[in-house]
């Protein structure tokens, strides 16, 4: 059984792990081929490059090219919003600096925002309010998503209802990324953690927020677990984000949010049923949500355009040279 060691607390990147901090070379090797894979899987998997860089890229020459690229193959700007080396409290101008780059060299290329805030236990890390702020300054009109923003439950009520507002006023989506999130916030060696490491859902969907439920590691240092399944990915959050009593409509945190996020809603009703649709759903022997959510479902039907696909899972050992 192959073990992944835990990343170090407080740290985005792990000890050890190579980090992507040059786009230039990296850009020209990873763009190309993400477009031949999206290519290869069109019609089965919608895929969307975004381009996830250290912050500290759009204080650097590097920023418009990379710009350029990402519009050449249709992905979306993006960011870890905090720059190495410094802390994410306070704001520093060099915050400042380096979001208004971004969101100027998207707007000018008309590319949404795609950014991971706050993925820290630091209630001091305020880096989501940073965001709302600039974006309203600069009036961007793009779509804006951002995941993580876990710290955010870690402060006050009356910072986080002032931070609510400024996600609201600027039209940001809000992602969240539970099965991870719990993996990798307040864990120390020997230590039970005390809190599941996810934002404020509840809160954010009530205030007239979009949000959604996703993940952005399987299998990896970030998160040990995961088979790219959101039907487990939508069962955990159920659990972890109490997502129940009522069950109301929080499954489209899993369906039609996350498919209005990525723009999809207007093709063919993905993400949605609707009559004369394209018939890409999942069948379940379930007939409530208790039942729906105590099985894993293994046994699932997969229809895509109103046939069933094979839904056999590969042999581990077919993933062996992927690790
Ligand atoms: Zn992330």
């Amino acid at each position: 059984m192959r073990h992944t060691s835990p990343p170090v607390r407080g740290r985005y990147w792990p000890a050890g792990r190579r980090v992507f901090t040059r786009p230039r070379p990296q850009a020209d090797i990873s763009l190309p081929v993400f477009s031949d894979l999206r290519a290869a899987w069109t019609g089965r998997i919608e895929l969307q490059a975004n381009a996830l860089v250290p912050l500290n890229v759009y204080l650097s020459d590097d920023a418009g090219p990379l710009a350029d690229k990402v519009a050449r193959y249709g992905g979306s700007l993006g960011a870890v919003v905090r720059l190495s080396g410094l802390p994410n409290h306070p704001v520093l101008p060099q915050h400042d600096a380096a979001l208004t780059r971004l969101f100027r060299l998207a707007a000018e290329r008309a590319l949404d925002v795609d950014l991971h805030v706050d993925e820290t236990d630091d209630p001091d890390s305020r880096m989501l309010r940073e965001v709302a702020r600039v974006a309203l300054r600069e009036r961007f009109t793009g779509r804006i998503v951002c995941s993580h923003c876990c710290s955010l439950a870690l402060q006050t009520d009356e910072y986080i209802d002032a931070t609510l507002n400024d996600l609201l006023a600027a039209g940001i989506d809000i992602v969240s990324l539970p099965t991870v999130n719990m993996y990798l916030q307040s864990r120390q060696a020997g230590r039970t953690p005390r809190w599941r490491g996810v934002t404020l859902l509840h809160e954010m969907k009530s205030r007239g927020l979009r949000v959604a439920v996703a993940g952005d590691n399987c299998r990896d240092p970030f998160h040990a677990y995961g088979d790219h399944d959101m039907l487990d990915t939508f069962t955990q959050a159920v659990r972890i984000l109490q997502l129940d009593h009522p069950f109301a409509d929080w499954l489209t945190t899993a369906t039609r949010a996350p498919a209005e996020i990525m723009r999809l809603d207007n093709d063919d009703s993905i993400g949605a049923l609707a009559v004369g649709g394209r018939a890409d759903l999942i069948l379940v022997r379930a007939r409530t949500y208790s039942e729906l959510l105590s099985r894993h479902q293994f046994d699932r039907i997969v229809l895509r355009m109103g046939r069933a696909i094979d839904t056999t899972l590969p042999d581990y050992r077919l993933l062996d040279d992927m690790n």
